[in-house]
C-alpha cells in the first residue's frame, strides 16, 4: 500500500500554511471552542460532489455551522432499511437523531453532470462511460424524470434544469418517508428546504411551499 501514498502536493501544503497563519490564527478561540464543545450545526446541507458548489462559500458559513453531506446530484434515496451500506441515509440519520438539526437543505445546481447523465440514461441517449456505481445511483432520478416527461408543458427551464429541480422535490419527499425525519417534522422541530444554484450567474432559487416552484431569492 505504501507504494501508492505520497505526502501532499506542494501547492496544497502552501495553501494550508497560508490558512493556518491567517484564518486559523485570527479565529483560534473559535476553533478551540468548537473543538471542546462539540458541533451544534444549524443545518444539514445535502449538496452535489461537484467542485464548483460550495455551500459554505455562498452562505459565508463558519466551521461548525453546516453538517454537509455531498453525493452525486445531491440525491436522497428512498428509505430502505435493508441492512446494506447507505451513506446518505446514515448522514441524514446522524444529523436528525444525534445532532438534532432544525433544517435540512437540499442544494441542487445548474450544469450538473449527474443530472445530465441521468437525463440521457432515461432518454435513451448514448452515454460515453461505463460505470459500476454511478448509473445505479442515478436511477434514483427515474421518478423525477418520469414526472417531467408527463408534464411537458409545465416546465420552462430546459429539460435538464427541470430534471434537476424536480429531483430536489423527490428527494424532499423521500426524506419525509424516513420515520425519524417524519417524527421531527410532525413535532415541528425540523423543516426542509429545496435550493437551486446557478453556477454562472450566482443566482439562488428556493422551493416555494405554496406553488412548489423555485423562486429567485
Ligand atoms: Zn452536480
Amino acid at each position: 500500500m505504501s507504494n501508492y501514498i505520497k505526502i501532499l502536493p506542494n501547492y496544497l501544503i502552501k495553501k494550508y500554511k497560508v490558512w493556518k497563519a491567517t484564518v486559523y490564527e485570527e479565529n483560534k478561540d473559535w476553533y478551540n471552542k468548537i473543538a471542546n464543545e462539540g458541533q451544534n450545526p444549524q443545518a444539514m446541507v445535502i449538496s452535489c460532489c461537484d467542485s464548483r458548489i460550495h455551500a459554505t462559500s455562498i452562505f459565508g458559513a463558519d466551521s461548525g455551522e453546516f453538517f454537509i453531506h455531498r453525493n452525486i446530484a445531491n440525491l436522497v434515496p428512498p428509505y430502505n432499511p435493508d441492512g446494506d451500506h447507505h451513506g446518505t441515509s446514515a448522514a441524514v440519520e446522524y444529523a436528525v437523531k444525534t445532532l438534532h438539526v432544525p433544517h435540512i437543505i437540499i442544494l441542487g445546481h445548474s450544469h450538473c453532470g449527474g443530472i445530465i447523465n441521468g437525463y440521457k440514461m432515461f432518454n435513451g441517449d448514448q452515454i460515453s462511460h461505463e460505470s459500476i456505481f454511478v448509473d445505479k445511483w442515478l436511477k434514483i432520478l427515474k421518478p423525477a424524470y418520469e414526472n417531467i416527461s408527463k408534464n411537458k408543458n409545465k416546465f420552462d427551464e430546459g429539460r435538464i434544469g427541470d430534471l434537476g429541480k424536480e429531483s430536489i422535490k423527490f428527494s424532499i419527499n423521500n426524506l419525509t418517508n424516513f420515520p425519524f425525519v417524519k417524527s421531527e417534522l410532525n413535532k415541528k422541530k425540523l423543516v426542509l428546504h429545496g435550493l437551486w444554484h446557478d453556477i454562472g450567474s450566482g443566482k439562488l432559487e428556493t422551493l416555494d411551499p405554496s406553488s412548489l416552484k423555485f423562486v429567485k431569492i
